[in-house]
This record gives structure tokens, sequence and C-alpha cells, in this order.
């Protein structure tokens, strides 16, 4: 049996900025403060992580573990009036007839490996029709680093094997050179995709095992599986 891994933003989908205007408003709600996250880095990190910039940058301190809970609760209420107030999401090429093939093969689990906090990656699959695919995963809330929420991605895969069997394979899916670092530090499989915030040539300096520049052949793609 294979696990494969997806990463959401910029590897399934783009949500066209929703995220960012959703935790820039939470922010402004509690602190005042507008435009709180931009020039943070944000792709292929986790929430926690970015969250913890954007405290660091905009009230020169480290957050509290309660102010991390208050402004993510604010952060999951503007996301879903966000993507329910726009049609904000877009799924790139491919993805649809690639989760669909995969789910019906009976040597692959699905599940997700993101640093969105869980609510967040939620909401973001559900506006796109894909949570049914995914029914466990590793998220920013239960680690700020990406190779330690892989691994918990793994370890909760495990109970959809036989008490004893263990995963011949993982597969870790997504577009930034986070993903391939972590995913191997995890001792995945790296499958890149330059649909997100890497070009091609800026993921190929990491050395993923395979790299496509979007998903729209889906059967060379599902070659790779
Ligand atoms: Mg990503």
């Amino acid at each position: 049996m294979k696990l494969v891994l997806f990463d959401i933003d910029g590897t399934i989908l783009t949500s066209d900025g929703a995220a960012i205007r959703a935790v820039n408003r939470a922010f402004f709600n509690i602190y005042g403060i507008e435009h709180a996250v931009d020039g943070i880095e944000a792709a292929g990190r986790t929430d926690p992580a970015i969250v913890g910039d954007m405290f660091t940058r905009n009230l020169g301190r480290e957050h509290e573990a309660h102010e991390l809970e208050r402004l993510f609760e604010e952060y999951v209420k503007e996301l879903e009036a966000d993507l329910s107030g726009s049609d904000g999401l877009m799924i790139f090429p491919g993805i649809p007839e690639l989760l669909s093939e995969l789910s019906v093969r009976d040597d692959i689990v699905l599940g997700i490996a993101t640093g969105n906090i869980e609510p967040g990656a939620r909401l973001k699959l559900a506006h796109s029709g894909l949570n049914s695919y995914f029914p466990f995963g590793g998220f920013g809330s239960d680690s700020p680093r990406r190779e330690g929420l892989i691994r918990i991605a793994i370890e909760r895969g495990q109970s959809y094997l036989p008490p004893g069997v263990e995963y011949e394979e993982v597969i870790v899916v997504g577009d930034t050179h986070h993903d391939i670092i972590g995913g191997r530090a995890a001792g995945a499989r790296v499958v890149a995709v330059a649909t997100g915030t890497n070009s091609m040539s800026e993921l190929r300096e990491h050395d993923p095992e395979h790299l496509f520049a979007d998903f729209s052949n889906v059967r060379s793609v599902l070659e790779v599986f």
C-alpha cells in the first residue's frame, strides 16, 4: 500500500487571496492593525509560523497560546465569510480527475499534508467539493513544521491499514521547496508541481523525484503513483 499526501494551496487549488484577506481581517479585528500579513512569506509555510511572524513584525513580540487560538478562531470566521461571498477558489487543471482516479485504486490511501490549520483546510476543500477524498491528514494545527505535520499524517494514515502492516511507500505531492524538504525528511518520495509559488527551475534545484508544470496530463501523472 502507498500513502499519498497532498498539499492544498498551490497544489490542489488557489484561494486567490481569500486566506490572506481573512488573516489580515482577523488581525485587524483583534489588534487594530491593517495588512499585518503583507510582506511575510506564506507559501509552503505553516499557519502558526506565518502568524508568529505577524506578531513579531507588527507587535514586536511573540504571542501567547490563547492569542493564537483567538486569532485562528477569528480567521476561520473571516475565511468562511470570504469564501461564501465569492467564487474565489480555483482548482488546478487535472486535480479532480487525478483525485478521482487515485481514490479508486486499491493500493492507495489518500490524505492531506498542509500548513493550513485543519478548520481552514477543511473550509477550502469543502468549497471545492473535495473534502470527501481526504478522511485524515496532517495540518498546521498539528505542527508548525512541515516535516512534523507530514509525520503526523503518516501516523494517522496507519489506522487505514490492518494492524502490524505498514505503508511500503509514502508520497508527498506539493508545490514548494518546503514540501520537498519536509517530505524527504519524513522519508517520502516527492511529486512536485509548479502550479504554486515556486517555478519549475526553483523546484528542480531541490531535486524532487518527479516534477510537473501542472497535472493537466492526468495519464502521465498517474504513472508515477
Ligand atoms: Mg502549497
